[in-house]
């Protein structure tokens, strides 16, 4: 993403979706202006150093973070954008963009810069394969909802508790296998399912570690092409996504060696 130049935003609604994912509806009238976006974009929140979110009244040269966030619905004609947050603390500890979402109250400001995109899922494929933790869900909806109805595979979800597995609007030929993150992970589970020999398409985001072994499974299973494939990481388990960023360049330059 270019060097941003902030939108401020105002909390416009916000409601828990699940058990551990708070649903945000930002509003700016400059986001009727917002680019069109494909599923899976991203948006980012800002934050000043401190932890508080940057708004109308933060100093401009006060030293920001980011947050990455998918866009789950945009609506230009209104100025609004949603994003579905994970709310997570582990031994009572959090983030500034987790702390916030549980916190945001209507009217509220946050800055916002955006949007990011993300490859799409490739539908001319024989069949897709979608999979990612609570993380990727709002990017997993968005593709699910706008891929061709008569689109065939798989999408595989980790979560939490099983109060966070809810209805999705989907093909009817995608199945979706719910997983129970404290039961093994993605990849095992991924690895223990029949799929058709074809080569199919990929799109799977979750945690570094979860990330990383997918990437061996996609390996040793599929013989995907890198245009057939999206893999990314979300975040990371005990780091800030400051120190995950880094975790992120030093994993690809190791890949690059190999
Ligand atoms: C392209 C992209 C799209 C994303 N879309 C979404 C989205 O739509 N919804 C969403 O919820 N997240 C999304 N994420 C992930 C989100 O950006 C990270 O989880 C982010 O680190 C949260 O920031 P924080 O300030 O709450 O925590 P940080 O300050 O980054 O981290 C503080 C601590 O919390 C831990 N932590 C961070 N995230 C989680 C988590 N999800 N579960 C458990 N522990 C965590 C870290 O390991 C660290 O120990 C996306 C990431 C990317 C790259």
């Amino acid at each position: 993403m270019s060097k941003p130049i902030p939108i401020i935003t105002r909390v416009k609604d916000t409601s828990r979706l699940s058990e551990n994912m708070q649903s945000v509806i930002l509003e700016s009238e400059r986001l009727k202006q917002f680019p069109a976006v494909q599923p899976g974009a991203y948006i980012k929140l800002i934050f000043e150093a401190s932890g508080v979110p940057f708004t109308s009244s933060s100093h401009q040269d006060t030293p920001r973070m980011m947050r990455t966030y998918t866009i789950r619905k945009l609506d230009k004609n209104k100025g609004q954008l949603q994003i579905d947050m994970v709310l997570h603390a582990h031994n009572g500890v959090s983030g500034p963009a987790a702390t916030w979402a549980a916190k945001a109250k209507l009217g509220d400001e946050i800055a916002i810069a955006g949007p990011g995109s993300v490859k799409q899922v490739d539908t001319k494929a024989d069949w897709v394969l979608l999979a990612g933790d609570t993380t990727a869900l709002p990017a997993i909806e968005s593709h699910l909802e706008s891929i061709p109805k008569d689109t065939k595979g798989y999408a595989f979800i980790s979560v939490g508790s099983e109060n966070d597995i809810r209805a999705l609007v989907k093909p009817k030929d995608i199945d979706v296998i719910w997983v129970d993150q404290n039961s093994g992970g993605l990849a095992s589970r991924i690895s223990g399912a029949s799929f058709p020999d074809s080569t199919p398409s990929i799109w799977a985001a979750a945690e570094f570690s979860q990330m990383r072994e997918m990437r061996a499974l996609f390996a040793e299973r599929f013989s995907v092409s890198r245009n057939e494939l999206y893999l990314s990481s979300y975040w990371k388990f005990g780091r800030s996504d400051e120190q995950h960023k880094v975790d992120k360049r030093n994993d690809a330059m190791q890949l690059q060696q190999m």
